[in-house]
């Protein structure tokens, strides 16, 4: 029996589901972030175990065969990106609140794991504004840009999967919101 609800934010690539939960991190400290494991090399100012775990292809292995992962998937055709289990239940025992920022694939696991946790949807205003925040972004090749735009078409389809809709039209307005959802109040800090 846990004392607190586990959320899962998730929605199509390019949404700002990354900038959102950066928000979230900087003004809500009553949230508590999963760190997720990534065999991707970090970026530039990225810190291990406080952005992600950076793990060798050989560890996540283990961590999948060792039954460590609460759940894990290869995103954009790419790098694995897992969530350590061990962490989010102790964080579900100390009655915190947390959350996990992670894919659609990622999501769908965690909902037949714990079908009890909250499954938030962030959604783009619409279509094009998509586009825009994508092609806008400019840190892919053109085809890496298509890649994308065909995976976050067939990911916006899936919000009728989720418990709870976030409109990202403002970074601050969506956080809120989806502190709200979580239960907690934003205006504690
Ligand atoms: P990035 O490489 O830009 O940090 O993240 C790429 C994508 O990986 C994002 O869409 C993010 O939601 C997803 N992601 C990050 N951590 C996890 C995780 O633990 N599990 C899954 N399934 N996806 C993740």
């Amino acid at each position: 029996m846990t004392t607190s609800t586990l959320t899962v934010l998730a929605g199509p690539t390019a949404v700002g589901k990354g900038t959102v939960s950066a928000y979230v991190r900087e003004n809500f400290p009553q949230v508590w972030f999963s760190v997720s494991a990534t065999t991707r090399s970090p970026r530039p100012g990225e810190v291990d175990g406080t952005h992600y775990w950076f793990v060798s292809d050989a560890e996540f292995d283990r961590m999948v065969a060792a039954g460590e992962m609460l759940e894990y998937a290869v995103v954009h055709g790419r790098n694995r990106y897992g969530t350590p289990r061990g962490p989010v239940e102790r964080a579900l025992s100390q009655g915190r609140a947390p959350l996990l920022e992670i894919d659609l694939q990622g999501a769908r696991q965690v909902k037949e794991r714990m079908p009890e946790a909250r499954f938030v949807f962030l959604a783009p205003p619409s279509w094009d504004e998509l586009v825009r925040r994508l092609v806008g972004r400019g840190t892919e090749d053109a085809e890496e840009r298509e890649r994308r735009l065909a995976t976050a078409r067939v990911e916006l389809a899936a919000e009728g999967e989720f418990d709870f809709t976030v409109v990202n039209r403002d970074v601050r307005a969506a956080a809120r919101e989806l502190v709200e959802l979580m239960g907690l109040s934003p205006d504690d800090v």
